[in-house]
């Protein structure tokens, strides 16, 4: 008791002991082998969306066995249009469930908390261009390679892990606890929309998606859309009398371009924060299909994309000047004037952006247990991820103070996903002591 108490990580040490911290960061360490293990089991159970099936019953059953509270229910899609934390889709997502494991305490006296992650994963591409099988989850040097092992099944392992920790550490927590795994992140957000219609809420929420071990100060709205144009289809030998869905098309992204330029021109106004942020409009056109017949002046043309905004207007209001500025565009351009509008559908995420306000109690435990994890740190950075994050929709329509902070991570969404395995066990780390002085603790008492 001599040693003097150290006076940086106040929000931590005004909870823990010294040796209570020890505790938590040592069973972390001790369960680390079990902790690669179980990330290269999930990494394995690929879980493409429809197909999370697998991944969620393995989940399901570790927190069965840690003694958890599991409900498993799907998205009823009968909340789509009707609540505004979902958006819309039309995908079949009768296979996928979310899991949630609750655990309450004997003795309430903190703050509840959710650890959130979601499992679904995106498309490998081409294989072969990986250095290893996309679900091998093969191990090398400090990496862990695998689709889906940066984002962010590491981050769920993580969740997990850590709250063992805490218990290893002879320490139950003194508030309700949430182990959320979700899935629809990467194309909606409705996983995380359902576990707020569900009814689970908490005083805060951490999602340690691949953040590279710095927070998530803000992020931006993301709208989805299709868009589909009609030409005039013709022979080539009455060339001039068609005209091309394609060009139509190829036109319409241009005119999503200037759209494009004309919202990032807000950034000084709306969000300064922003000013780093080399594009965080991003308008992107991520697939197109066009076109009937090699020898014919095309028809039809469909591609799909997203764009996103600063934090602070709705969705809805976007895509509204979305929807009138294409309309504005094919009443004035010459080459497509005279066509029918173009059919704008809203086909994934339709959300807003979040700020994660300075200052929080949250993110001082964060930057606490976050330099107590890692010493070589001195504080917790933030930055900005102008992306889709499910963190809007608990900041938003749930009122909650969202935490986003995982591991580092390489070529997410490419070729060659990797994870740190030694990043994810800092982070582990960080979010057993962020759990445990958010909460609270009281050491659990002798078994008869
Ligand atoms: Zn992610």
């Amino acid at each position: 008791m001599s040693e003097p108490r150290s006076l940086r990580y106040p929000a931590v040490e005004a909870v823990l002991s010294k040796s209570q911290i020890e505790r938590i960061m040592k069973a972390v360490e001790e369960r680390f082998d079990d902790q690669v293990e179980f990330l290269q089991e999930v990494v394995r159970a690929h879980s493409l969306r429809g197909n999370e099936a697998g991944v969620q019953k393995i989940v399901s059953n570790a927190l069965a066995n840690r003694g958890y509270d599991v409900r498993s229910f799907a998205i009823d899609p009968t909340l789509i249009g009707k609540d505004p934390a979902f958006s819309p889709t039309k995908f079949d997502l009768s296979n996928s469930t979310i899991v949630v494991g609750s655990k309450n305490p004997q003795r309430n006296g903190g703050r509840s908390l959710a650890l959130n992650a979601h499992v679904d994963v995106v498309p490998v591409g081409t294989s072969s261009r990986w250095k290893y099988e996309p679900f091998s989850a093969t191990r090398e040097d400090d990496w862990l390679y695998g689709r889906g092992a940066g984002d962010m099944k590491a981050g769920l392992v993580a969740n997990l892990f850590a709250l063992d920790a805490v218990a290893a550490a002879g320490l139950d927590l003194t508030a309700p606890v949430q182990f959320q795994s979700v899935v629809e992140e990467e194309t909606t957000g409705n996983g995380a929309a359902m576990v707020l219609a569900k009814g689970f809420r908490a005083d805060a929420v951490l999602i340690p998606e691949p953040t590279g071990e710095k927070v998530v100060s803000a992020n931006t709205g993301v709208i989805k859309f299709a868009i589909t144009v009609q030409g005039v289809p013709a022979h080539p030998l009455e060339v001039a009398s068609g005209r091309s869905a394609i060009d139509i098309a190829t036109r319409t992204m241009e005119h999503l371009r200037r759209l494009e330029q004309q919202w990032m021109a807000e950034r000084p106004v709306a969000r300064p924060e922003f000013a780093d942020v080399g594009n965080p409009i991003a308008l992107t056109i991520g697939t197109i299909a066009g076109g009937e017949w090699l020898a014919s002046v095309p028809s039809e043309c469909r591609f799909e994309g997203r764009i996103g905004f600063y934090p602070g207007d709705k969705a809805e209001t976007r895509a509204a000047s979305l929807e009138t500025f294409l309309k504005d565009a094919s009443l004035s351009d010459p080459l497509l004037k005279g066509c029918p509008e173009p059919e704008i559908e809203w086909v994934g995420v339709k959300q807003g952006g979040f700020v994660l306000s300075p200052g929080s109690e949250a993110e001082g435990v964060l930057s606490a247990a976050h330099i107590l994890a890692d010493p070589s740190e001195s504080e917790l950075e933030r930055f900005v991820m102008p992306c889709y994050l499910d963190a809007a929709v608990f900041a938003l329509h749930g009122g909650m103070t969202s935490l986003v902070y995982g591991p580092v991570a390489e070529n997410i969404h490419a070729v060659d996903e990797r994870v740190s395995l030694s990043s994810m066990m800092r982070v582990t780390k960080a979010i057993a002591l962020f759990a445990a002085a958010w909460c609270g603790v009281q050491a659990r008492a002798e078994q008869a």
